[in-house]
């Protein structure tokens, strides 16, 4: 395979400049002239990049995350500790205990308020965004707001305890990660990440932190579909392509339409619905299960929270069987009231409780064509990627449509982190350079306030990054000795409706009659969609500039070196914590593997036998009453202690099967 790292071909500045310019410059006070830069290239460096080690691909799902790594000319997709090749972004405190992934899913139920998930719904944004408020009546777990930024409060450790969502996410990159480095055999410090295509700035940037907090340096943060083309390669294909990436996933739905020449990547346009994917068609099924059980035993479940954990899981295990299968049985033990729950599931049923969800995706399919001038039949690929779009009938619907097979090859929700893979190979130098390249685009468009509250936009969406441009303002008064730099995105003409990014001041211009010093507003998107700044005074050479940490949501280095810390300090005490229980259970193992046999030892007197007897129905009830709080230490001493006791009556009968019970670490691991 060879590939080589982005590299940008120059293409012509967008013609809606000019117009653009020419309609709004009467709004603004004195508009001298405009500089254009052409994106710029940035040439790669195909060298091999040993200090970064194996760069792994992770694409960070609202729902579930997946891992990847390109090994041996080869993308291998890693499983977790479960078995499992993706893995739940959901962490639960649970007590002394922190769970990451299929454990904490599991916890949901037993532990609603301590169990997060949803943390990319709230990443690099604000608490007062209609969206995040909308989302914040279906969360279990409280989130208020703390400097601007949402934060996530939860016991842990017996105290409330707060964090911001990228510490969260962090936890989640942090245990892929591990699944990496086990994998591997060796640690792993350097990785690519990839975000939906819409994803703002604030968002990009707070993914990056995030990564930083799992002690990863991001090297790439990339697009999702621009990920899932690549997985599939896409980009070798000589001629143009257009294509259509369809992500149907757990929570959200995304439909992406890029074109690709030459190996050049380019987002055309971008739709779907935040709020629609596997879950809800879990939800439906859940709905008509309950009613139907309601019917036949006159029982609502709906309030019993433990019944519809087990429901939930029965029914999404049922969905995902029904990919494949014609049928399938739902059976819940003692699933209320000491009654068992048991019900056939057909396809056919699965389809009809949610046809018109289903239907429903093809809207924004049908505006990607529509925003991007399309037409259906000019589609080349039809890219799935997504856990849902394994549902035949969403297959069989897009088939329908297009009037040509989606892709296979790769698993769906598999597809993105390949694809991050594959960017990790070519950015570490693995991959051999060629004269392919990659391009991405700025999802909305970035500028500054002027007076009046008019936005100035300065790059427009959809533009190719990386890219840099510059436009020239001027003072609004005579005398004005300073300007504020208002960083504003969006698509709207007033700033009030646009995200206010940060501002920034250059003072110190020279006394002049209003509109004659020029001020040069240079805005620079590198790579990863993150953003600079910069106004400089022509005549001082006087300049400011921010990178868009967006105060507020961004973290300063302080911030972030702290939460490396708090991670870190956080993964020491699960391994503590896992010390520990292996400890216990190497305790009750010792105690009731001597009780055993003891049993069956007919050559043990009587007297010795009612003194191990003693010792090790203390061992129990200690275990029982203190065990869970014991330190290690502590641990260890009991178990030592119990081992001095038990040895001068067992040091001829137990010698060879029991005295290293307490250390043999084979014998503990094979218990559940
Ligand atoms: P995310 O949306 O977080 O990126 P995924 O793309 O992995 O996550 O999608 C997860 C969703 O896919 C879940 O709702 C899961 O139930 C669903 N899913 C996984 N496998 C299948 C399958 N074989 N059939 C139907 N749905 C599936
Ligand atoms: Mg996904």
């Amino acid at each position: 395979m060879s590939r080589s790292p982005f590299r940008f071909r120059r293409r012509p500045s967008r013609a809606q400049s000019h117009n653009f310019l020419i309609s709004t410059s009467i709004f603004f006070l004195v508009f001298i002239s405009l500089v254009l830069l052409c994106p710029v290239g940035t040439k790669a460096d195909p060298t091999p990049r040993p200090e970064y080690g194996t760069v792994i691909g992770i694409d960070l799902g609202t729902t579930y995350s997946c891992v990847g790594v390109y090994k041996g000319g080869r993308v291998e997709i890693i499983a977790n500790d479960q078995g499992n090749r993706i893995t739940p972004s959901w962490v639960s405190f649970n007590g002394d205990e922190r769970l990451i992934g299929d454990s904490a899913k599991n916890a949901l139920h037993s532990n609603p308020r301590n169990t997060v998930f949803d943390a990319k719904r709230l990443i690099g944004r604000k608490l007062s965004e209609p969206d995040v408020q909308l989302d914040l009546k279906h969360w279990p777990f409280s989130v208020t707001e703390k400097d601007n930024k949402p934060i996530i409060t939860v016991k842990y450790k017996g105290v409330q305890q707060q964090f911001l969502p990228e510490e969260i996410s962090a936890m989640v990159l942090a245990k892929l990660k591990e699944t990496a480095e086990s994998f591997l055999g060796h640690k792993v410090t350097h990785a690519v990440v990839t975000v939906p295509a819409y994803f703002n700035d604030a968002q990009r940037q707070a993914t990056k932190d995030a990564g930083t907090i799992a002690g990863l340096t991001v090297l790439r943060v990339l697009n999702e579909p621009t990920a899932a083309a690549l997985a599939y390669g896409l980009d070798k294909k000589g001629a143009e392509s257009k294509i259509i990436v369809y992500d149907l996933g757990g929570g959200t739905f995304d439909v992406s339409l890029l074109t690709i020449e030459g190996g050049v990547f380019e987002v055309m346009a971008t739709s779907g619905d935040t709020h629609l994917g596997g879950e809800d068609f879990d939800n439906r099924v859940i709905e008509y299960l309950v009613k139907k059980y309601n019917k036949e035993t006159g029982v609502d479940v709906n309030q019993n929270q433990r019944a519809m954990g087990k429901l939930k899981k029965a029914v999404e295990h049922a969905k995902r069987a029904l990919s494949t299968q014609q049928s399938t049985k739902i059976e819940i033990e003692s699933f209320e009231n000491g009654n068992d729950f048991s019900d056939t599931l057909t396809r056919a049923k699965f389809e009809q409780l949610n046809a018109d969800l289903f239907r429903k995706t093809m809207k924004p399919v049908e505006q990607v064509l529509k925003d991007a001038n399309i037409k259906k039949d000019e589609i080349d690929e039809i890219v799935l990627v997504g856990g849902s779009t394994r549902i035949p009938k969403i297959q069989e619907m897009l088939r329908d449509y297009f009037g040509k097979e989606p892709s296979r090859g790769i698993h769906p929700d598999e597809a993105v982190a390949y694809g991050a893979a594959i960017q990790g190979a070519i950015l570490s130098g693995v991959e051999e350079p060629s004269e392919i390249t990659l391009i991405d685009v700025n999802s909305l468009t970035v500028g500054i306030e002027t007076t009046g509250g008019v936005f100035a936009p300065i790059i427009k969406r959809n533009t190719i990054i990386p890219t840099r441009k510059s436009q020239i303002f001027s003072t609004a008064a005579d005398n004005q000795q300073s300007v504020v730099i208002q960083v504003y995105q969006g698509e709207r003409g007033q700033t009030k409706h646009n995200n206010l990014l940060g501002k920034f001041e250059l003072s110190g211009i020279p006394s002049a009659p209003k509109g004659v010093p020029q001020i040069e507003v240079t805005f620079v998107i590198d790579a990863n969609g993150i953003m600079t700044i910069q106004a400089s005074d022509k005549e001082t050479g006087k300049s400011e500039s921010i990178t868009i940490k967006d105060g507020n949501h961004r973290l300063s280095k302080e911030e972030i070196e702290r939460m490396v810390d708090e991670a870190d300090r956080f993964s020491a005490e699960d391994e503590a914590h896992r010390k520990r229980v292996e400890q216990l259970n190497s305790l009750q193992n010792y105690v009731y593997g001597l009780k055993a046999q003891m049993n069956d030892r007919e050559d043990l007197s009587a007297s010795d036998k009612s003194i191990l007897e003693k010792v090790l129905r203390d061992a129990s009830v200690w275990a029982e009453d203190h065990g869970k709080d014991a330190s290690l230490e502590v641990l260890e001493e009991k178990l030592a202690e119990i081992q001095t006791k038990v040895e001068p009556i067992g040091k001829n009968l137990f010698e060879d099967d029991v005295s290293a019970a307490g250390t043999d670490d084979s014998w503990r691991h094979t218990e559940l």
